[in-house]
């Protein structure tokens, strides 16, 4: 692998930016300071206008494999990873079969590891994801897990203070998709949306009250990462329980700050996705949130459908849209060149914050010694989001959207894993 050397960019890390050349050597960050000469046999590639962060790091993706290679694979889904400038992914277990048992988690590590960017696996918290039993999580943990969730379902409230003392125990994260499913019944989108287009409602408590039992789990037994959050009261309870001092993380997604339930015009299933659109107030209280960190990580929740079903109209097509290639022109057009965030505190969400949660060290950072991940970000490209993607499926609200900021580079590990307009 040869050296690469990244030229007159402006290197963005959680704890500051400047003006800086970053030379990777050995799928390691070997040197970051104002002038570097190239070594011998170095490549190098110029960032002059550009943004370098630490590789983003995405929490949430779901990969489909096993069960739905259809819609996508572990290798399409990386694929479309890196072309979004995102380094690192924790796929979701919410597969057919789930990921709970340890055979299954080893098989698909090992898929894993020959993936272009880091691929970690989450299992099931529960046997099946259904909730009656605890997942072997020891014994997931030595198959390769790196976390635990019944994403795509709450964990079962009455496991959930056990599951966070075994999670706690054993240093992985427990993550929990908070919804309660009885509130939610047969709603397919927010009140708002849902009159207006002659649909069933997902009321906001199914959130709430899903929210406030992860917080009073977490304050009575440990960490909990709360997973997609679209609330202007989930951002409230949050913000109370961390001024607590209570162990809780949480994510959001670029589609709840970048859209609120008035942007669905009309039967269109590209936009229905659970949680689902709220609220404009919603949105702009997830945008204070961001800002003032109380929200900790943007995660995608990448969740890839073919065509077919997405097609069958908002009642009856799955939930989900896909998120890896928008992510990083959602951000810095939405949140950096709105000036609702610096590009510090962008680095913070999409690097430094989600790679702490997952315990990822030598990640989220570019000090010299820190893994060779890097996304290289182009502020003045704008561009519409194309209507083909790399992932398998094209399920996105965006399409045709005007964004600034896209990649320009992605390398994982030392090795040039994305290019724009060019091969890799
Ligand atoms: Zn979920």
């Amino acid at each position: 692998m040869r050296p690469l050397l990244i030229k007159n960019g402006l290197a963005v890390d959680p704890s500051g930016e400047a003006r800086r050349d970053l030379l990777l050597e050995g799928g390691k960050v070997t040197l970051l300071s104002p002038k570097i000469e190239p070594p011998p046999g170095c490549e190098v590639f110029d960032a002059a206008g550009m943004w370098v962060f630490p590789g983003f790091v995405d929490l949430h993706v779901h990969a489909r494999e096993p069960g739905g290679e259809a819609a996508e694979t572990m290798a399409t889904a990386a694929a479309s990873a890196a072309a979004g400038g995102v380094t690192s992914i924790l796929l979701m277990p919410n597969t057919s079969p789930a990921m709970d048992s340890p055979a299954l988690l080893k098989k698909y590590s090992a898929k894993a590891a020959r993936c272009p960017v880091n691929v970690y696996l989450s299992a099931a918290a529960t046997r099946g994801r259904a909730g009656r039993a605890p997942a072997p999580l020891a014994a997931l943990k030595r198959a390769g897990a790196r976390a635990f969730t019944d994403d795509g379902t709450s964990i079962n409230p009455s496991l959930l203070p056990g599951l966070i003392r075994t999670a706690a125990a054993l240093g992985l994260p427990l993550m929990d998709h908070p919804e309660d499913f009885s509130v939610t019944g047969p709603g397919v989108a927010a009140p708002g949306a849902a009159r207006r287009l002659g649909l069933a409602p997902i009321p906001p408590e199914a959130e709430e009250f899903a929210v406030l039992r992860g917080l009073l789990a977490a304050a009575a037994n440990g960490p909990l990462h709360l997973q997609h959050l679209s609330l202007a009261s989930s951002a409230g309870l949050l913000r109370r329980a961390k001024a607590l001092g209570w162990p809780v993380t949480a994510e959001t997604c670029p589609h709840y700050f970048a859209l609120c339930d008035r942007d669905i015009k009309r039967d269109d299933a590209n936009f229905k996705m659970k949680p689902p659109l709220r609220a404009a107030a919603d949105r702009a209280a997830l945008l204070r949130a961001i800002a003032d960190g109380t929200i900790d990580a943007i995660a995608t929740d990448h969740a890839p459908h073919e065509a077919r079903l997405k097609k069958a109209g908002f009642a009856a097509a799955p939930f989900g849209i896909i998120g890896l290639e928008t992510l990083a022109p959602l951000c810095v057009t939405r949140l950096v060149l709105a000036r609702r965030i610096s590009r510090v505190r962008l680095a913070q969400l999409l690097s430094g914050n989600p790679a702490r949660i997952l315990g990822l060290a030598g990640k989220g950072s570019l000090n010299p010694g820190s893994d060779a991940d890097i996304t290289v970000i182009d502020p003045r490209r704008l561009r519409r989001v194309p209507s083909g993607f790399v992932s398998k499926s094209a399920n996105s609200p965006f399409i045709g959207l005007p964004l600034r900021g896209w990649p320009a580079l992605t390398v994982a590990g030392g090795r040039i894993v994305f290019r724009a307009g060019g091969t890799v």
